[in-house]
């Protein structure tokens, strides 16, 4: 008999070393409260149990852990949990209140439980929960059961305390990084070796590597500067000692070219600009641990610059020239000591004229195109515009600027009229025609030609020029664009025609492209515009 004790206690030792093994290593707290649970009942040989942990910050207890306890039951069981708060030395009174209540709850949940024992799980000095073990029938626990479940909860209180701190840091952690992958702006963490650790999703966005990609590897690899703007980047940084203690974070500007990227091909190689924050996140003893860097993609705001540096050059440009020539031939027919003929004088006030309307284009399209910038264009649509008739009148004033090209026109008679706003579709048809003029400049036909679908109507300008390389195609209708051939050097032109028209034909609800003509050299233009 007393051998067969001390073999029990034998087992009992080590049965608890082992369990305190394992819940030193158990962080997640639900398997943690399962072995915990588990232990406790099987320790005490006891038929069921339950956990329940305090609400943080609050006296509330919630059932976290069951045990032979079917899940349907667990309601039945919240009498025991509530309003009978732990309170050391009055353990013998909450106990017969317990007992009071098992009896209430046995009787609904019907599992024969008479006896109940409730430890608390302490930690530092505070209860964070409370361990009720059962037992069923006329079983009654081992005499010394509840002290030897106490030095078993207090262990398991620790266990569950850093269980519970460990959830909270990896929350914490969770809620962090989904902050840095939701962020708007790109957000990158290197390691002092200047690997990437942290790779968000806006960074992805911008500069074509995925995460997968991008984490492991330099930052020079993935930030590959091909021009800077600002005068030193984070190498030369380095170089210089930074970070200096109370370090400020430091600025560098420029651009990367995105790499190849199966899913976005039409974007490899583009060039972006780039502007990124790098701040030193440093350690307890003052060493850098990581380099956080926040990335602002300034492309759009670079193109802007851009553009509005072309705006500045193409239009001084093509001001210039029409009133340099208004103004020699005005200065010429000032002259007092001439004598002009009447033909002399005509041809200059026609020259005049024409450079001065010229100028009134000039200004009328930059206007309008201030106005597609603005979102202000609006058309004014009353008319029925009868497209042909446009045409013939479009053609008939070319045909007196040029010799060298014949203008043919194609409609068929049953060509319906459409609603729209006829200066501007004249305007369409004017550039159109121009471009097709101006691109072939050795001469040759260009046709106008009308075609009737069920829903819409489109006309076509073909010419037999010089074309478009294919490669140019998704630029031409971009404001300012002119393609840089020795003719768009030679021809006037600010590269507004196309994006103009582009922008009218839209507005009526059509569209505008264009195709390489197959039957020989040249280009066709073509738009359509919805019927009625
Ligand atoms: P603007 O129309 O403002 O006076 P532009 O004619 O140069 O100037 P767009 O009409 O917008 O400008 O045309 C843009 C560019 O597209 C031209 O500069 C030219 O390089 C090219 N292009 C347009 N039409 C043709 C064509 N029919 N054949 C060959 N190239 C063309
Ligand atoms: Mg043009």
């Amino acid at each position: 008999m007393a051998r067969a004790l001390v073999d029990i206690r034998i087992l009992q030792r080590e049965y608890l070393l082992a369990i305190s093994r394992a819940l030193t290593a158990e962080l997640e707290l639900p398997d943690l409260l399962r072995i915990i649970l588990k232990a406790s009942v099987e320790f005490v040989s006891g038929r069921a149990g339950m956990i329940a942990l305090a609400e943080p910050g609050s006296e509330t207890l919630r059932v976290a852990a069951i045990y032979g306890i079917p899940p349907h039951l667990v309601d039945y069981f919240a009498p025991l949990v509530q309003g009978l708060p732990y309170h050391e030395g009055t353990e013998d009174e909450a106990n017969r209140e317990l007992m009071r209540r098992l009896k209430q709850v046995a009787d609904k949940a019907d599992l024969g439980l008479t006896q109940v024992l409730r430890l608390p799980l302490v930690s530092r000095g505070e209860v964070i929960g409370l361990i009720y073990v059962f037992q069923s029938g006329s079983y009654y626990f081992v005499e010394d059961a509840q002290s030897l479940l106490r030095s078993f909860a207090e262990q398991a209180a620790i266990a569950v305390r850093n269980a519970q701190l460990y959830q909270q840091i990896n929350k914490e952690k969770q809620r962090l990084d989904a902050i840095l992958e939701q962020s708007a702006d790109g957000v990158m963490i290197l390691d002092p070796d200047l690997r990437v650790k942290v790779f968000n999703k806006a960074l992805s966005h911008m500069t074509g590597w995925t995460a997968e990609e991008a984490i492991g590897r330099h930052h020079n690899e993935v930030i590959d500067w091909q021009a800077l703007k600002t005068d030193s980047d984070l190498d030369d940084a380095l170089d210089d000692g930074w970070p200096l203690p109370g370090a400020a974070h430091i600025y560098v500007e420029g651009d990367i070219r995105r790499p190849h990227n199966e899913r976005h091909v039409e974007a490899d190689g583009a060039v972006i600009s780039l502007g990124i924050t790098y701040a030193p996140l440093v350690d307890e003893n003052g060493r850098m641990a990581d380099i956080i860097a926040n990335v602002r993609d300034l492309t759009r705001y670079r193109e802007e610059e851009s553009l509005q540096k072309t705006f500045i050059s193409v239009v001084s440009h093509e001001l210039k020239t029409p009133v340099s020539i208004i103004k020699g031939y005005a200065g010429t027919l000032r002259r007092q000591d001439a004598n002009w003929s009447r033909e002399i004088m005509d041809e200059s006030l026609s020259v005049i004229e024409e450079e001065a309307d010229q100028l009134t284009d000039l200004i009328d399209n930059l206007l309008e195109t201030s106005r597609v910038q603005a979102g202000t264009f609006s058309l004014e649509i009353s008319e029925e515009v009868v497209l042909p008739r446009l045409a013939a009148s479009v053609a008939r004033k070319f045909r007196t600027q040029t010799d060298k090209h014949t203008i043919e026109l194609n409609f068929p008679p049953d060509y319906p009229s459409v609603m729209g706003d006829e200066r501007r579709l004249k305007q369409v048809l004017n550039n159109l025609v121009s471009n097709a003029i101006k691109y072939t400049p050795d001469g040759g036909e260009i046709r106008m030609s009308g075609a009737v679908h069920s829903r819409y109507v489109t006309v076509s300008v073909s010419d037999a020029g010089i074309g478009i390389p294919e490669h140019e195609k998704p630029r031409i209708f971009q404001q300012f664009s002119r393609l840089d051939n020795a003719l768009s050097r030679k021809t006037e032109g600010t590269g507004l025609g196309l994006f103009l028209s582009k922008a009218i034909v839209e507005a009526h609800n059509g569209r505008i492209w264009f195709n390489t003509n197959d039957d020989g050299p040249g280009t066709t233009f073509t738009f359509s515009i919805p019927r009625g």
